[in-house]
């Protein structure tokens, strides 16, 4: 949609919306529905080519409005959830379809999810071994479990840990910032002999440092074998997933028991919008689930029919699959795809021009849209080069430390972004680059 039509169509949801509010006193109240009313109406998976926005907006009130906030908020985000999930080849098991255990649910950021997925993993245990050994108290089992990621892994995983109150290991990544099998184990048998007891394992693909990629076939049989729940955290690279050409990214989560991404990061899903799926809803639904009498609506919890609340901290939630029905059927499965390939390629052109200048060195596998880079020479002079073009205020990139080194990154995430773009930026760069050396011989 260019800006003419979005001027045009703002405007016009402005009307939709006074006229909604104008007419309100002659719609009814309570739906006549039926719970499971919405999944017939629309189609089992997101469309390859886009619909128009007349398409969209006359669906909404046909199909959205005859079911106002409920059924349609919950119905709706299985659904997209099912169709994202579809999308990205996820196993049958974490779709609801019409019955199935598993299924979707839309939280509001990858932390959250993350917390969520904690948490659970927390009260099964926990549940498993006072079942085992009953008399046993929660809080001696809590103060011995422990959890694990990679030294890689994002800052809110260790969060999770803080304030779920467990301890949480750093496994010492591989030479590609990978958690590899050996390192895993190694840290599980030491733990295991002190008596404390492995619950929980977060695996990163795409980390925030170099989007480097845990091995999920490696770790993801260890979780299993040893009854750890495990966690995905793909919270910048799993949008890539779409494409056929990098699906084998995610190759190894038919071991996870959930899975999180943010459509909001890299999928053109307006902030907050990130996408989470287990395997087992009911040990979401297990560790959460309280039901006081004022909440009570009487039906049971399986395939469509989700009760969300249980799924998640708040008791409340916003519409929030619109957005992403709205993204998937104004670009199609392919224009997003080809959104992904355009910054993935971008990413490709930035770091041949890197190669090209003999000052600079790549730090990291370029595998997405992310390019971990640096002038040969002292963390002191990238500090130094980032502060110079940090200052100059006409791009931003955020550094990182790759383990001992002070390394820089250029990432491509605008949604209008051209080669013309990153052509610019490196040629400011390079400029920068060339004072700063200038400046130091003087
Ligand atoms: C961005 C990012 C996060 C944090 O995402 P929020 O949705 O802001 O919580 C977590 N993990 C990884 C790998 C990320 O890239």
């Amino acid at each position: 949609m260019n800006s003419g039509e979005f001027r045009r169509r703002g405007k016009e949801m402005v009307d939709f919306v006074a006229d909604y509010l104008e007419g309100i006193e002659r719609r009814q109240v309570y739906p006549d529905v039926e719970p499971g009313y919405l999944r017939p109406l629309i189609p089992t998976t997101a469309p390859e080519e886009p619909d128009t926005f007349e398409d969209i907006l006359n669906d909404v009130e046909k199909i959205i409005m005859p079911g106002a906030a409920s059924p349609a908020c919950t119905e709706l985000e299985t659904v997209m959830m099912d169709w994202l999930g579809k999308m990205l080849k996820l196993p049958e098991a974490f779709l609801a379809g019409q019955v199935g255990e598993g299924g979707g649910v839309i939280q509001g950021s990858a932390s959250e999810a993350t917390l969520v997925a904690l948490l659970a993993a927390r009260t099964k245990v926990v549940r498993r071994l006072q079942a085992a050994s009953p008399g046993l108290m929660q809080g001696a089992i809590m103060e011995k479990l422990v959890a694990y990621s990679s030294d890689q892994a994002h800052s809110s995983v260790e969060r999770a840990g803080l304030i779920g109150g467990v301890k949480l290991k750093a496994i010492p990544s591989d030479g590609k910032f990978a958690m590899r099998a050996s390192a895993l184990q190694e840290a599980l048998e030491r733990d295991k002999a002190e008596g404390l007891i492995p619950f929980f394992v977060v695996a990163t693909l795409g980390t925030t440092s170099c989007c480097s990629f845990d091995n999920l076939l490696e770790v993801g049989p260890i979780c299993n074998k040893e009854d750890m729940w495990l966690h995905i955290d793909a919270a910048y690279a799993g949008s890539s997933f779409i494409c056929p050409e990098f699906r084998h990214l995610l190759n190894g989560v038919e071991f996870a028991d959930s899975f999180n991404f943010n459509p909001h990061k890299w999928m053109l899903v307006n902030f907050d919008c990130s996408a989470m799926w287990v395997k087992k809803r009911t040990d979401l639904i297990g560790a959460f689930k309280l039901d006081p009498l004022y909440l009570k609506h009487g039906h049971q919890d399986s395939g469509l029919i989700t009760d969300y609340r249980h799924w998640q901290l708040p008791l409340g939630r916003r519409f929030r699959s619109l957005k992403m029905w709205f993204v998937f059927r104004m670009y199609g499965v392919k224009g997003l795809q080809a959104y992904i390939r355009k910054h993935v390629r971008l990413a490709h052109e930035f770091e041949r021009l890197v190669h090209q200048d003999p000052r600079f060195e790549v730090c990291a596998e370029v595998t997405l849209g992310l390019v971990c880079f640096r002038l040969k020479g002292s963390n002191k002079l990238n500090e130094d080069l980032l502060e110079r073009i940090n200052r100059a205020k006409k791009i931003h990139l955020v550094p990182c430390h790759l383990r001992d080194k002070f390394v820089l990154r250029f990432a491509i995430c605008a949604r209008t972004v051209e080669f013309a773009h990153v052509q610019r930026a490196w040629e400011h760069i390079r400029q920068l680059a060339t004072d700063l050396l200038r400046a130091e011989k003087d």
